[in-house]
Order: C-alpha cells, then structure tokens, then sequence
C-alpha cells in the first residue's frame, strides 16, 4: 500500500471533512440538486441559448459607452430603479396600476417568487417546460407537479392539467407562454380555464414575448392572482441580467421584500435604460429574427427526417426521425455549431434538437453542416 505523502494526507482529511459535514449541514434537497450545466461555447456558432446574434451599431455603442461615463461604480446603485421600471412600463404596455419588481434576470424573479411561498406549498407546471421552474421549487423543499402536454404537439392537455389543479391546489402555477423548449403558444381558452380554475399565482412567463403574437400583460387587470414576468435576455440584453414581474401592488410589495436591497448594479441600471431608449433598433433587430425564423423553418423543411414544431419564439425546436439527437449534436459541434440537445430531458423530448435563430450567416453554417449529417 503506497504511502501518502504530508500535504496529500491533509487534503484527504479535509475531503472526508467537507463529505460528513456537508451531509450534516446541506439540505437534503440542495444535496439531491444537479448544479444547472453551462456548456463552454468559446469558438463556436452559438445556437444553443435563444440569445439575440446581433450587437449594436457602432454610434450606439459609442453613445451608450458615453452614458455610462457619469456612473459611480463606489457608490451602492438606486435600490428603488425608479427611472428604469417608469421605461420598461411603457416599452411593455403594463397597465398603469400594476407595479414591478425588478429581478437579476428572471431566473431571479422565480426564486423570489417561491422564498414567498409557504412551506412544503406545490408548485405546478405543464411539460416539458422551462427547467428553472422545478430546479427553484426543488432546492426550496416545495411540492413540484409537472402536468405532461400532449405529446404529439406539446398543447395543453387541458383536462390533465385542469385535474391536477383541482387534486393538488397548488399555490403557484408556471405558464411559459410561449413554452421553452417547446417553442409553442398555449390555447388562449386553455390558459383562460387555467386562470378561472386556479385559487393560487398564476405565473405567466412571457419571456419570449418580442417574438410572439400574443400577451396577457393586458389581462392583469381581469385576474387578480395573476403575474406576468418578462425579461430583456431574449430582447438583445442577455447580459444585463434584467428581467421583471408586472402585478398588482399587493403582491408586488410581497415579494419586494424579498429582493435583495441592490440586485440591479449600475452598469444594467444605465445599459437598460439607454437599451430602451433605443427602442427603433431592437425592433429592427427583432424582425430581423423573425425573417431569419420564417426563412430557417422553410429551408428546414426541405430536409427529411425531420418533424418540426411551429414557434411562437427566436428558436425551433425540431425531432429527428431517423437519426440519433446525441449523435447529431455532437457532430454539428464537432462542426463548430453549438445548438441544444434536448434528448438527454427523455420523454416527448427524446430525439429533439433545440436550435435558436441567429444572423443569417450563422443560420446557413448550421443548415450546411445539418444538411452535410443529416445525408
Ligand atoms: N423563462 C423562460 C421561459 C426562459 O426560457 C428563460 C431563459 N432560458 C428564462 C425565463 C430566464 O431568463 P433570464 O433569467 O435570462 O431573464
């Protein structure tokens, strides 16, 4: 038996150490959790995490560098983001009676919103839906449900879910409209019956809103319980981390004091507002996707083997008939082309491949090397 030398048997105490005593101090659900995988995308065609492909003209980058010149990064941001919520209310149409909390990007905002609920309350969602959802409620200890759309085109299984909500109560109900990964709006009579059903939140996720047709941010008014979170991410501003809950008041001054007092620095503060200030070029941006989207999903079409899901969103998500989803990732990747494989989620997601819109340069080096695997 080889002989540890001093400095490795030190480590190895302190290995034994941390493995008894995070069993002893860690929650057990936090144990079970697998930290949320970013993969490293240095060098590739970045197809995989529905951001806007494109930056800004080099006058706005100049402007925006020149904004942010008066920013004291010694002293604490505004905790209360006055100017900034005052700017996204009107570039969101939230009714003007609704209030906002202001989240470090919406991942944030569901954390928030589930701290708020008691212990042990259920939480429910359809799926396959945005994975954050469960993963939050999880390592809170709270009561997941997931409802499972139907499969053939991932629509609301409307008697399902309305079942589940009469069995379980839940306190809070997600409804990503449209859905991730599944790229699909749900039927306008479904949500309603969900919102009329419902004694607990209504959550509906708009996070892809610049690229759907459709919103309930004008239904605030109508359902009391519910809340419509949205964030800039998919917008162009991934990198702000700024996402927001619109609702009424009462429940707003709930989860604000939740919030952290600065959990929106500086730099995002006066980035988003000079963003939206520049309103006419992220609309640009957004129909340029939406051309590349249309123009993506027919050339896609062309290619057999391939079962393709309408989108509502900047990304499609498509299931291969005859390939395998691993084998194809893999070597689109090994192609430069990084999109997400969604076969590993198992389920109505085996075999699908999740591919967000990006310049139609980007678009054409991923249909290359697709259409070169796929044969
Ligand atoms: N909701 C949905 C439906 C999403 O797909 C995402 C990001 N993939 C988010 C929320 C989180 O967005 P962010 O934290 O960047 O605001």
């Amino acid at each position: 038996m080889p002989t540890l030398d001093p400095p490795n048997t030190v480590f190895l105490a302190r290995v034994t150490d941390a493995m008894d005593s995070i069993s002893r101090l860690v929650r057990p659900e936090v144990r079970a959790l697998k930290a949320y995988h970013v993969p490293d995308s240095r060098g590739y065609v970045k197809l995989d995490a529905m951001e806007n492909p494109y930056t800004w003209p080099d006058s706005m980058v100049n402007e925006w560098l020149e904004a942010l010149r008066d920013t004291s990064p010694n002293r604490y941001p505004d905790p209360a983001c006055e100017e900034l919520k005052s700017a996204l209310k009107v570039a969101n149409d939230v009714p003007p009676e609704c209030e906002l909390l202001l989240g470090n990007g919406s991942d944030e905002i569901i954390q928030i919103l589930l701290m708020a609920l008691n212990p042990g309350a259920t939480v429910m969602a359809p799926e396959p839906t945005f994975v954050m959802y469960r993963q939050i409620a999880n390592s809170l200890g709270l009561n997941f449900v997931g409802v499972p759309l139907n499969p053939s085109d991932f629509s609301m299984d409307l008697v399902a879910f309305t079942e589940a909500v009469v069995e379980h109560d839940p306190a809070l109900i997600f409804l990503a409209y449209p859905n991730n990964p599944t790229a699909n709006l749900f039927d306008r009579q479904a949500m309603e019956a969900i919102l009329k059903t419902s004694r607990g939140l209504v959550v509906v996720d708009e996070a892809y809103a610049p690229y759907a047709s459709a919103s309930y941010m004008g239904s605030l008014r109508e359902f009391p319980r519910l809340l419509v979170m949205r964030t800039l991410s998919k917008l162009g501003l991934a990198g702000l981390r700024l996402g927001f809950l619109a609702g009424t008041p009462a429940w707003i001054n709930e989860f604000e004091k939740l919030r952290l007092p600065y959990n929106i620095n500086v730099l995002t503060q006066k980035s988003a507002l000079f963003a939206l200030s520049h309103q006419a070029t992220l609309d640009q941006q957004v129909a340029a996707i939406l051309s590349e989207r249309t123009r993506l999903m027919s050339l896609l079409q062309e290619i057999k083997g391939l079962h393709l899901f309408d989108s509502s969103t900047n990304f499609i998500l498509l299931r291969l008939e005859k390939h395998s989803a691993g084998v194809v990732f893999e070597q689109l990747k090994s192609q430069g082309v990084l999109i997400k494989n969604l076969d590993p989620q198992g389920g109505p997601l085996k075999g699908c491949l999740r591919v967000t819109v990006g310049t139609p340069e980007e678009n054409d080096r991923f249909l290359e090397a697709f259409r070169s695997i796929l044969g």
